[in-house]
C-alpha cells in the first residue's frame, strides 16, 4: 500500500529530528497529537431529511501558543489526514516564528452538493460542536480547502452567541467587513512571491525581469501572478483545469484574472498560445521560477526530468514528491525548492496579524498590514536559507532547503517544550 500522508509526515519529522541532532524523545512527543475531538453534526437538509456529518478537530501541540490551523470540508478527508495536517501546522507555525501551536479541523462532506442554507447549518453546527474546546486563547481555526471568509463569519457568529459576547479572535480570515483584514484574501500568493523575490535576489541575481510559470490559477496562483508582475517579473505561463496559456512576451495578469473570475476558465484568456485540457504546460516551459499553486503531487519522479526551472516556490501544499525533489537537487543548474511550510505560510501569518488586531480591537490599514506580513516572510526566508547553507557545508550528502526548514521548525518547538519542562 502507498504511504499515507501521516506516514510521510512522520518520516519527515523523524529525519528532521535526526538531522538536527535533537533527542529521540522529540519525535516520540510530536508524533502524537495532544487531543482529538470527533464530533457529529446533524443537519436538516432542504428536502426534509436528517443528515449526520462527521467532523474532527485535532489539537496537535500548544508549546508555542494556542493551537492554530484551518478547517477543511472535503468528502475524502479522514481523521488520519487531519492528524497529519495538524502536525504540519505545528511545524509551519513554529517555522513562521509566530506564537502558535498547531491544529487542524475537518468535516467529511462534499460542500459543492450543499445549498447555501445547508452549508450555513453545517458550518454553525460544526462551530457549536467544537465550541467547548476552542477559544481565542485556546484554539483558533481558520479556512482551509473549501472553506472561506463567509463560513468564518457564520462560525464566529455562532461562537459569539454561545458566549453571549463578541469574540472576533476565535476564527481568523474573516471578511474584512467583519473584523477581518483586506490583506488576508491575497496573503498566501503574496507571501509566496515575497519568498520567490528573496530567493531570486539571493541566488539568481535579482527578481526583476525573471520569467515565472504558475501551475494553478485559484486564489494563491492568481495573487502570486499579480504580485510577481507588480514587482517586475514576467509571468509567462498559467493554467487551471481548463488548460494552459503560454506567452513568452508575458501574460496580462489582470486580464487573465478578470477572464478567470468571469468565465471560471483560464483558457478563455484571449492572447498567447493555448493548450486546452492540458494543465501541465507551466511545469515544463522555459522559465526561471516555477510556482506550483494548485494541489499536491504534481512534480513527481515520472515528470521531473521535463522541469526546466531553476527555482521552485511551493505555494501549494506538497506539490513536489520526495523522489522528484531528490532528482531536482541532483541537477547541476538547480538552485532550490522553497518548501511549502515556508513559502505558503503567508496565510497563517496573516491570520496571526488579524488575531492581534482582534484581541486589541484595533485595526491597521491594508498597506501597514501588508508590510508587516512581508517583513515576517522575508525574515523567515533568510533564516531558513542561512541554516540551509550552514547544514550543506557540514554534511557530505544532499541536504534540501526543506530539510533545513523542518530542522528549524522542530528546533523552535523543542526549545519551548524544554523550557517549559515538558521534555
Ligand atoms: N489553512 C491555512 C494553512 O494551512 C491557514 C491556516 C490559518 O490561517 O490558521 O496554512
Amino acid at each position: 500500500m502507498a504511504e499515507s500522508y501521516l506516514e510521510w509526515m512522520l518520516k519527515v519529522l523523524k529525519e528532521a529530528v535526526e538531522l538536527g541532532g535533537f533527542p529521540e524523545e522529540v519525535y516520540k512527543y510530536l508524533s502524537k497529537p495532544d487531543r482529538i475531538l470527533i464530533v457529529k453534526i446533524p443537519v436538516r437538509m432542504d428536502d426534509g431529511r436528517l443528515e449526520i456529518f462527521e467532523g474532527y478537530r485535532v489539537q496537535h501541540n500548544n508549546a508555542l501558543g494556542p493551537y492554530k490551523g484551518g478547517i477543511r470540508f472535503h468528502p475524502e478527508v479522514t481523521l488520519e489526514t487531519d492528524m497529519a495536517l495538524a502536525l504540519g501546522m505545528t511545524l509551519k507555525n513554529s517555522l513562521a516564528g509566530i506564537p502558535y501551536g498547531g491544529g487542524k479541523g475537518a468535516v467529511r462532506v462534499d460542500p459543492k452538493k450543499l445549498s447555501k442554507r445547508e452549508l450555513e447549518q453545517l458550518s454553525r453546527g460544526y462551530a457549536r460542536a467544537i465550541a467547548p474546546l476552542i477559544g481565542d486563547q485556546i484554539d483558533i481555526p481558520a479556512p482551509d480547502v473549501n472553506t472561506n471568509p463567509q463560513i468564518m463569519a457564520w462560525m464566529v457568529d455562532e461562537y459569539s452567541k454561545l458566549k453571549g459576547y463578541n469574540v472576533p479572535g476565535v476564527f481568523t480570515a474573516k471578511p474584512p467587513e467583519l473584523w477581518g483584514n483586506p490583506v488576508r484574501i491575497y496573503s498566501t500568493g503574496f507571501g509566496a512571491v515575497v519568498a520567490a523575490k528573496e530567493a531570486a535576489e539571493r541566488w539568481l541575481g535579482g527578481f526583476e525581469g525573471k520569467t515565472i510559470a504558475i501551475h494553478g490559477f485559484g486564489n494563491a496562483g492568481q495573487y502570486a501572478a499579480l504580485w510577481a508582475t507588480k514587482w517586475g517579473a514576467k509571468v509567462v505561463a498559467i493554467s487551471d483545469t481548463s488548460g494552459s496559456v503560454y506567452d513568452p512576451e508575458g501574460i496580462d495578469v489582470e486580464l487573465a484574472m478578470k477572464v478567470k473570475n468571469e468565465t471560471r476558465k483560464v483558457i478563455n484568456y484571449p492572447k498567447g498560445q493555448k493548450f486546452p485540457g492540458d494543465s501541465d504546460v507551466p511545469l515544463y516551459v522555459d522559465a526561471d521560477i516555477l510556482i506550483p499553486a494548485a494541489i499536491e503531487n504534481v512534480i513527481t519522479a515520472e515528470n521531473v526530468d521535463k522541469v526546466k526551472a531553476k527555482l521552485i516556490v511551493e505555494a501549494a501544499n506538497g506539490p513536489t514528491t520526495p523522489d522528484a525533489e531528490k532528482k531536482l537537487y541532483e541537477r547541476k543548474d538547480f538552485v532550490a525548492v522553497v518548501p511549502d511550510i515556508l513559502a505558503n505560510a503567508g496565510g497563517v501569518i496573516m491570520s496571526y496579524l488579524e488575531w492581534v488586531e482582534n484581541l486589541q480591537w484595533y485595526f491597521w490599514d491594508e498597506e501597514e498590514t501588508r508590510n508587516k506580513l512581508a517583513a515576517i516572510m522575508k525574515r523567515n526566508f533568510h533564516r531558513t536559507a542561512d541554516r540551509w547553507e550552514k547544514l550543506k557545508s557540514e554534511k557530505d550528502f544532499i541536504v534540501t532547503m526543506r530539510d533545513a526548514a523542518f530542522v528549524l521548525a522542530v528546533e523552535r518547538v523543542y526549545t519551548a517544550m524544554k523550557l517549559r519542562g515538558w521534555l
